[in-house]
């Protein structure tokens, strides 16, 4: 049997492995000429299990509204004349109530669990190198009520049976000495010991190449454009190559892998995905010889950050914009990286080698990606996973292979049916 898989970002390449180890014949599209060029190329390194907690929560209404309008704020929706960012916008409000705020929690935890565990197993067998560490993840508090809240969360998340545990100050700079600059503003942290942090173009890199020696067939440069159905069902996807050239390529199965494109992709056979862009930034500079550089990755609360480090590089990422498909960098957001960074880990990394970049989170308003069969029998779905398409991506490629094959995959989560 036949499987066409649409894009090549981690959870393309993830769901095209899992696929050809069950058997499949596997082609996969991507416009780009290699594996992870757009969103999945300078994420911000986390394998996070242990921040599951959605974006949608019960105080996030007043948040966004408090950062309207600053150019600056980690959070920030630009309201535009388009239909589809504010229907996005009401769902989401609606996934701020509390009963829906846990039902997705233990949806991310659960597939977080799953995807860690099988990136362990494909990193021990396949053996990719893609600057990893095991260290953990640490998240900083610089107030007492937002700490409090983060020690409650993280007693939710033991009972999900995800580790994380609140830590005084003096315990957390013990693990990273590099956090001491901080002194008493530091308040406290969380600490996910079993959280892991590396470079998923590396790794989505290192797998398309072991899944291409493995007979998946990846044809790069070419530009989807349309998917064709008749009564019901898929019969084709016409694309277009580099030389300009139009084709319909065939298969028995489709898998829709791209990432902040795949609704404008699905709605052309009907389907409505509940997936709008929330554009992020990233800044990547050089750390190699400097000190005071951390070695576990934080997440810093209070700006919404992620500082990863990546053997001699550090990647410095976060901020979430909902500003359509526009993927140009506001030098005022950029900076605003940078200058977070050095206010904690001060003189520690060449201000001169920074590389900025910018991508497109596929978010849904629960944060719960989209995983299975979609309304026509033979297009199965597998994305929408918003800021966590890193630490879900390995699991949810595994999981859609499973239910292509025909199998339920040991996981509890909301699959499509
Ligand atoms: C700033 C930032 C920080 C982040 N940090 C983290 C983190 O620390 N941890 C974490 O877990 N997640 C993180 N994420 C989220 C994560 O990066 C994404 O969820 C994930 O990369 C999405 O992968 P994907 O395969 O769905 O999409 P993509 O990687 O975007 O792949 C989609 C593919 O489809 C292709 N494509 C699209 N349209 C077409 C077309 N018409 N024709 C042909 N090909 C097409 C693209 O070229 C692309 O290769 C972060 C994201 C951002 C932006």
């Amino acid at each position: 049997m036949r499987v066409l898989i649409l894009g090549a970002g981690i959870t393309g390449v993830s769901s095209a492995w899992f696929l050809r180890e069950a058997g499949f014949e596997v082609t996969v599209l991507d416009r780009q000429p290699e594996a992870a060029l757009e969103t999945s190329f300078a994420n911000g390194g986390q394998i996070s299990v242990s921040q599951s907690e959605p974006w949608a929560n019960p105080d996030a209404p007043l948040q966004v509204l408090k950062w309207l309008w600053h150019e600056d704020s980690p959070l920030l929706f630009r309201p535009r004349f388009d239909l589809r960012q504010w229907n996005w916008g009401a769902r989401f409000l609606r996934e701020c109530l509390p009963s829906h705020h846990v039902h997705n929690t233990i949806q991310m935890v659960n597939l977080g669990l799953y995807s860690r565990t099988t990136l362990q197993r494909l990193r021990a067998s396949a053996g990719i190198q893609y600057d990893h560490s095991t260290r953990g993840i640490l998240q900083i508090f610089f107030d007492q009520h937002t700490f409090d809240a983060a020690a409650e969360a993280s007693a939710l998340m033991r009972q999900y049976h995800c580790h994380r545990e609140a830590i005084p100050r003096e315990r957390a700079v013990e693990l990273e000495p590099a956090l001491g600059a901080l002194g008493s503003r530091l308040v406290g942290a969380t600490w996910a010991e079993d959280d892991e942090s590396g470079d998923a173009y590396l790794f989505t890199q290192g797998l398309a190449k072991l899944a291409a020696d493995k007979g998946v067939e990846f044809r790069f440069n070419t530009c989807i454009r349309e998917l064709l159905s008749d009564g019901g069902k898929i019969t084709g996807v016409r694309v277009r190559t580099c030389e300009g050239r139009d084709e319909v390529l065939k298969a028995d199965t489709y898998l829709l892998c791209m990432g902040s494109y795949s609704p404008l992709m699905a709605a052309k056979v009907g389907l409505n995905l509940p997936i709008y862009p929330t554009k992020g930034y990233s800044a990547t500079m050089s750390v190699e010889g400097y000190e005071g550089v951390p070695n576990i990755s934080i997440t810093d609360s209070a700006m919404k950050m992620v500082f990863t480090r990546l053997g001699d590089r550090m990647r410095i990422a976060g901020t979430a914009e909902l500003d359509g498909y526009n993927t140009e960098l506001n030098p005022v957001r950029c900076q605003a990286l940078i200058r977070r960074y050095f206010e904690i880990f001060p003189n520690s990394g060449d201000p001169n080698s920074v590389k900025f970049w910018a991508g497109l989170r596929p978010s849904t308003p629960s944060n719960v990606p989209l995983i299975g069969r979609s309304r026509l029998p033979n297009l199965y779905l597998n994305t929408g996973h918003g800021t966590l398409g890193w630490t879900e991506g390995p699991g949810s490629g595994r999981a859609v292979a499973e239910l292509i094959a025909g199998h339920k995959p040991e996981l509890d989560f909301d699959f499509l049916v």
